[in-house]
């Protein structure tokens, strides 16, 4: 059945992709940046997918306008080509036309998996980021402002004050390093490289230093991030913005990685999708029943109410007041999106009770109380 409704889905792409602006099919604007267009994906294909939105052909529409726009926007190339010739510069080469369920679970799944181990790319950056137990049960966004090596601007990496500045060297003819001889012995001559002393093993001659970076190739500079938290994200967790962290003008710059550190909650602690919290009760509460409220951490007050005998440390548990699960790919890149997982699944919340006992009695109590249990 899926099957199906994805190659209908395909056809759809084809027939209302014309004419499509692709960066209105994703809400965004034309300089968005790459986690921007993640962020609109992500939001979006949930909301419109098909699992969600059973039997609306309406959605399944637009789900797999989503997708297809997203394709072509989160590949630089295609991105370049379709901001040059629009729709007509992604044509040729093909490319289009793609399952937008395999986007969408290569989106949600398995993404840390399949990617390419770059062979060069400056390290990666771990910025732990302080977040409520509120924040992951509610879902938040974060700025965050971070300072980085940016590539400059106007030598474009180079380091000189012009391109013409920069000459091959004539020492070593550009190899950076130089052959040299040795007489060994009689009739014995060795060959051994060494590094050219003239330009340093670099291959080229600088003749001016670039008045911005002072020759350094790359400036500091600041980068805003949007950090989207989501609800039922876990403690330790990580949001990756790819190829954000330090540039450099000879490789590609590593990512950032926001490693969530949840900061304590006063009432609530959290054990995987359960919470916990304490409540106290009087020894009356705990014989007759009672009625309280607790404010939970969306703002809603929820009640908590028996009738029963409730004993000294005994657990209520009350089902869909946990965490929020989260509904995307787990840590290790296992795909659990299955057709049901849509549907929000919440843990559950156990009440730890705390029976309070009276410091004294007078001497009326004691006797209501002998009274009362002589029964
Ligand atoms: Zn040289
Ligand atoms: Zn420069």
């Amino acid at each position: 059945m899926r099957r199906v409704l994805g190659l209908l889905v395909v056809v759809f792409v084809a027939i209302v992709c014309a004419g499509r602006d692709l960066y209105e099919v994703l809400g965004i604007s034309r300089d968005a940046s790459s986690p921007e267009i993640k962020k609109a994906f992500r939001k979006l294909s949930l909301k419109l997918h098909p699992d969600k939105n059973p039997g609306d052909d309406e959605a399944a529409k637009k789900f797999a306008e989503v997708a297809s726009a997203y394709e072509v926007l989160s590949d630089t190339e295609k991105r370049k080509k379709y901001d040059m010739y629009g729709e007509d510069g992604l044509k040729e080469g093909g490319g289009g036309g793609h399952d937008p369920f395999d986007i969408f679970s290569q989106f949600f799944g398995g993404g840390r998996q399949q990617r390419q181990q770059e062979p060069s790319r400056g390290n990666d950056v771990v910025v732990p980021l302080r977040v409520s137990l509120a924040d992951l049960y509610n879902g938040k966004n974060i700025p965050v402002s971070m300072r980085r090596k940016v590539v400059c601007q106007h030598c474009h990496g180079k380091g000189a004050a012009h391109a013409d500045d920069i000459q091959t060297c004539h020492e070593c003819g550009g190899h950076g390093v130089k052959i040299e001889t040795r007489r060994v012995g009689p009739g014995f001559i060795q060959q051994f490289q060494t590094t050219c002393n003239k330009c340093g093993g670099k291959g080229k001659i600088i003749t001016s230093t670039c008045p911005v970076c002072g020759g350094h190739k790359t400036n500091f500079g600041d980068v805003e991030f949007d950090v989207d938290v989501e609800k039922g994200m876990q403690d330790g967790q990580e949001v990756e913005f790819e190829h954000y962290a330090d540039e450099f003008a000879d490789r590609s710059a590593g990512h950032v990685r926001f490693r969530i550190t949840t900061t304590p909650h006063e009432l609530f602690s959290r054990d995987g999708d359960d919470l916990w919290m304490d409540m106290n009760i009087s020894l009356k509460e705990a014989l007759v029943g009672f009625k309280k409220n607790f404010v939970h951490m969306d703002g809603r007050i929820v009640e908590v109410n028996r009738n029963e005998i409730t004993e000294p440390s005994q657990v209520i548990t009350l089902k869909d007041e946990g965490m929020p699960k989260y509904q995307y790919a787990s840590e290790k890149g296992k795909n659990y999106f299955t057709s049901r997982l849509l549907i929000l699944c919440i843990g559950q919340l156990n009440i730890k009770i705390n029976v309070q006992f009276p410091d004294t009695l007078s001497a009326e109590q004691k006797q209501g109380f002998r009274e009362l249990f002589a029964m």
